[in-house]
């Protein structure tokens, strides 16, 4: 006679088969066999281990209902396969998730460009050969009241042809304190290395002084380059030269100064936080002969390395030959040039640019967003989950400045009995996938980096929880 409660034998016995999934799966017209097998036995075995662990407190799933869950499964864009992340981090220019993002004003416009032939590299008036990017260098020069610009695939393309370009067997000299990697490996002693200029390192980690540089020089000398912290802050004792002050002094010995800004903008922001920011500009004003800055960090516009500065310096790098192999195509550049343009309209910038919208976004600014989430997530109330709106600070990102903070606000999301990182996971999991922040336990969702259409999303995600 069977026993009234059913054995897990019995229970496990309830789940279709991998053999059965496969069928159901090719009757559909899905994907089946080997090429979905993974993700089949992922969600049998999902299913298998719930239930040895949980014992008969788990009610059974039924059979259709696992069957459903495979088509689902299956049907879901592999994780790996490039596709739209709703960013809760409140990071706003997060390098693991594309960093700056593009508004649709901004690229509606530009789109009919790549479906065309452009004057990339063409003088309409004389039908020559023109300047790569039409008038892109023209207007970085004229937003950051420099000579001459020139644009490369990444910051670090422009740093590595600065260096090769002009101090290729010079010596460089640089402080202890700013000799740091950026995200993905860019570490400058080792750019140093591969350009063939000369570290030669001065003062220690906290403190470098003017006199520190000054003793360093020799006939070999090209430059100062002074380097952006960028991921990371000294605080504490510590001391370094100015711009200005290195400018002066290598003025006087006949050398350049050079500074690798990392994050850079046209714009003064008005988040108290950000405020501190200098403009390209004024950093072009306080005298280094060149400065170099990535496209798509605070610029908000698509990956690039811009170098402005002394136009004898900018040609040089022009002409190396290196230049060739780090140069851009017509997508981004017809892309920056839009961006550029957003720079002369101050009145519309926020909506042509969205790393500058996200930053500046006030905590006001983020409610109606939050009433609305709340709203969607009315009906799920007394289901288990626990949320409630939490004033908070969003680290920004982006390498501007490390340490800011800005007054966000955030959607605290908790479950009793389970661990935040376990709700993360199951958030990530989904279909758009959600990435949040972990705070003591909750998962904190927040509303700086949120696009308008993805409270939906997020709603139906954390429904799905
Ligand atoms: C980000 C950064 C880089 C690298 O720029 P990419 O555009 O990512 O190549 C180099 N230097 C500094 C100071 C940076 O902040």
């Amino acid at each position: 006679m069977k026993s009234a409660t059913p054995t897990l034998q019995d229970r496990l016995r309830t789940l279709p088969s991998v053999t059965e999934a496969d069928r159901h799966l090719e009757s559909l017209g899905l994907p089946h066999g080997k090429a979905v097998r993974e993700r089949v036995v992922a969600v049998i075995e999902g299913h298998r281990e719930r239930m040895r662990g949980a014992g008969e407190s788990v009610p059974l799933p039924a059979k259709a209902d696992v069957l459903s869950e495979i088509e689902a499964a299956v049907a879901r864009p592999a994780a790996n396969q490039l596709r739209r992340v709703i960013n809760a981090t409140g990071v706003v220019v997060h390098t693991n998730l594309g960093r700056a993002l593009l508004s649709p004003e901004l690229t509606r416009p530009v789109e009919p460009l790549l479906h065309t032939y452009i004057n990339l590299e063409f003088d309409l008036k004389t039908g020559k050969r023109g300047e790569r990017g039409g008038q892109v260098p023209e207007l970085l020069a004229r937003l950051s009241g420099s000579e001459r610009a020139l644009v490369v695939n990444n910051n670090a393309a422009a740093v590595l042809l600065m260096l090769t370009a002009l101090a290729a067997g010079k010596e460089v000299i640089v402080s202890r304190g700013e000799l740091v990697e950026i995200g993905g490996a860019f570490r400058v002693p080792d750019i140093m290395r591969q350009s063939g200029a000369r570290l030669v390192e001065v003062g220690t980690t906290n403190r470098t002084r003017l006199s520190d540089y000054a003793e360093a020089i020799t006939a070999d000398t090209a430059a100062l380059l002074k380097v952006h912290r960028s991921n990371f802050a000294l605080v504490g004792f510590t001391e370094e030269a100015g711009i200005a002050e290195m400018a002066a002094l290598a003025a006087e010995r006949g050398i350049a100064v050079w500074h690798d800004l990392g994050s850079g903008n046209f714009y003064r922001f008005e988040q108290p936080a950000l405020r501190g920011i200098p403009t390209i500009a004024q950093e072009i004003q306080a005298g280094a002969e060149l400065v170099t800055f990535s496209g798509d960090k605070l610029l908000g516009s698509v990956q690039a390395g811009i170098v402005v500065g002394a136009a004898e310096a900018v040609g040089r790098m022009r002409k190396h030959p290196l230049y060739r192999s780090l140069r851009v195509d017509r997508v981004r550049m017809a892309l920056l040039e839009a961006s550029l343009r957003a720079y002369l309209d101050i009145g519309t910038l926020r909506r042509r640019n969205l790393v500058i919208d996200m930053l500046e976004r006030t905590r006001e600014e983020m409610e109606p967003m939050a009433r609305q989430l709340l709203e969607a997530l009315g009906p799920l109330e007394g289901g288990g989950l626990t949320w409630e709106l939490v004033p908070e600070l969003s680290l920004p990102g982006g390498g501007a400045l490390p340490e800011a903070r800005i007054e966000t606000l955030c959607l605290a999301l908790s479950r009793p009995g389970e661990d935040g990182e376990a709700l993360a996971a199951a958030l990530r999991a989904g279909e758009p996938p959600v990435v949040g922040r972990l705070s003591e336990g909750r998962v904190l969702l927040d509303f700086r980096t949120l696009l308008p259409g993805d409270i939906p999303a997020l709603a139906e995600a954390i429904g799905g929880l």
